[in-house]
């Protein structure tokens, strides 16, 4: 948070909530830019150790990743980071969230139509940095990066691309991906949604829930079977579709700045033309897939967050005599955070490297989704107890965070679900 903590005052962060004037406690000035892990001594030069690199996954990085890393941490802690009290106390999303991510080059930047695609490893970096801030932010950019502009550009016909592909880019346009139902959330296969091929259009029915910015999506991307052939489909529809409706969900208690809501289709009219060429459930697996890879790192980048700001408060908060962080119980949990971090940041590097080597299978994917959201919760839940009363202070963020958290824990494939993907690819047995 240091360029955050330069150009936004104390008083303005704070100046929001009750307990403000009580405050005695510094804010913490956690992350540095750049990690020194090098120093000279006298006769050379020897590794330093920082608890924010502790394991010096930076050095894994390319220049333009490093350079790409420090635009989103800049943006990231000086532009969303003043705004994220407030969103989330209020429940709002800001729709010129995208338009600045599009501005950026943030939005589908490993999506390689007309543009340069970026490393994964990059796309990791973006999600890290921007939920260092909050996961609803990073929702809105993993959805629209991999749940729609992927499946458009990796299945769409030349008509839709041309149509929506560089305008999702530019956050002109928001998407969603509606595959959860009421009645079918871990076994997406039962789904209920149904579309009826009549002459040049499908007819859509059926109810999607819990969709990440449905309400505020110009583009909708839903999955149905066909009743013809019975094959999952995936099919892109408009706001304004006749029939269409995406009302919102309310009183969320996690990922409380980002839109979520239904989408419902009473015989929505959709072209053949928006039909995505992909058959059954490879399709939105395959999304699944590109966006739980973002979630793995970007999940992390809230752990590192609770961690930077326990770090600096229970070195600043004294009781019994002495700093909380001069305890042993403090500093075991301290270590914990820091080797669960840096361990889950170096197995996401190194399968965002397989990645792009085209050596990835979806089980590393359910073992890193799982582990980083596990390990961040348990994080999240540690720093907040290690601030006492004001953990539960949205002012501290980590309340905030943690609550996020269990969410990002659930959707996307809850961790018992990862587990069971895992299980059966060990054991060969499918025990779901
Ligand atoms: C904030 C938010 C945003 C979301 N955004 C989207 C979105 O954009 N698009 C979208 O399509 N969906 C979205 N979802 C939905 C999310 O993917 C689902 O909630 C998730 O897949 C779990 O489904 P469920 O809620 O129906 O839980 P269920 O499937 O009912 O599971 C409930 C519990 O039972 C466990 N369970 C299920 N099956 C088994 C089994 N066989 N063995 C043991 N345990 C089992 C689960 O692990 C879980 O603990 C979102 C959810 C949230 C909370």
């Amino acid at each position: 948070m240091t360029l955050f903590f330069k150009t936004i005052s104390r008083k303005s962060l704070f100046s929001v909530g009750s307990q403000s004037a009580n405050f005695t406690w510094k804010m913490p000035s956690p992350v540095k830019f750049s990690t020194s892990v090098v120093a000279s001594s006298g006769s050379g030069t020897k590794p330093i150790f920082s608890p924010h690199d502790a394991l010096q996954t930076d050095s894994l990085l390319t220049e333009e990743e490093v350079t790409i890393r420090d635009v989103a941490r800049d943006y990231a802690r000086n532009e969303l980071m003043p705004r994220i009290l407030m969103a989330n106390r209020n429940e709002v999303f800001d729709r010129e969230i995208f338009r600045e991510m599009g501005k950026l080059g943030f939005l589908g930047c490993t999506v390689g139509y007309n543009v340069e695609p970026t490393s994964s490893v990059t796309y990791g970096l973006l999600a890290r940095e921007i939920e260092y801030v909050d996961s609803a932010y990073r929702s809105a950019f993993s959805v629209q990066s991999s749940l729609v502009m992927y499946p458009i550009n990796e299945f769409g016909s030349d008509e839709i691309k041309k149509k929506y592909l560089d305008k999702l880019r530019s956050g002109e346009l928001v998407g969603c991906f509606g595959l959860t139902e009421p009645n079918h959330g871990s076994d997406p296969g039962g789904m209920e949604s149904r579309a009826l091929l009549d002459g040049d259009s499908y007819i859509l029915n059926g109810t999607k829930t819990w969709i990440t910015n449905s309400p505020i999506a110009d583009v909708i991307i839903v999955w149905a079977k066909d009743v013809s052939g019975g094959d999952i489909k995936g099919f892109v529809m408009e706001k304004g579709f006749k029939g269409l409706s995406c009302p919102k969900i309310q009183g969320k208690f996690s990922l409380r700045a980002s839109d979520t809501g239904m989408i419902v289709m009473e015989d929505v009219r959709v072209p053949k033309s928006h039909v995505l060429n992909v058959k059954g459930l490879k399709g939105p697996f395959s999304c699944l897939t590109q966006a739980r890879f973002g979630i793995s790192w970007g999940v992390l980048g809230a752990a590192e967050f609770c961690f930077s700001q326990a770090l600096e408060y229970t070195q600043n908060r004294k009781q019994f005599g002495r700093p909380l962080a001069q305890t042993q119980i403090i500093q075991k949990k301290l270590a914990d955070m820091v080797t669960e971090i840096n361990l889950g940041l170096i197995a996401c590097n190194h399968v965002g490297r397989l990645k792009d080597q085209g050596k990835l299978t979806p089980e590393m994917i359910s073992i890193l989704k799982r582990n980083s959201c596990t390990k961040a919760l348990d994080v999240a839940r540690n720093a907040r107890d290690m601030l006492g009363a004001n953990g539960v202070s949205d002012e501290y963020h980590i309340i905030r965070h943690s609550c996020n958290i269990e969410a990002v824990n659930t959707y996307e494939g809850t961790s018992d679900i990862h587990a069971l993907i895992i299980g059966r690819a060990v054991t060969g047995l499918a025990a779901f």
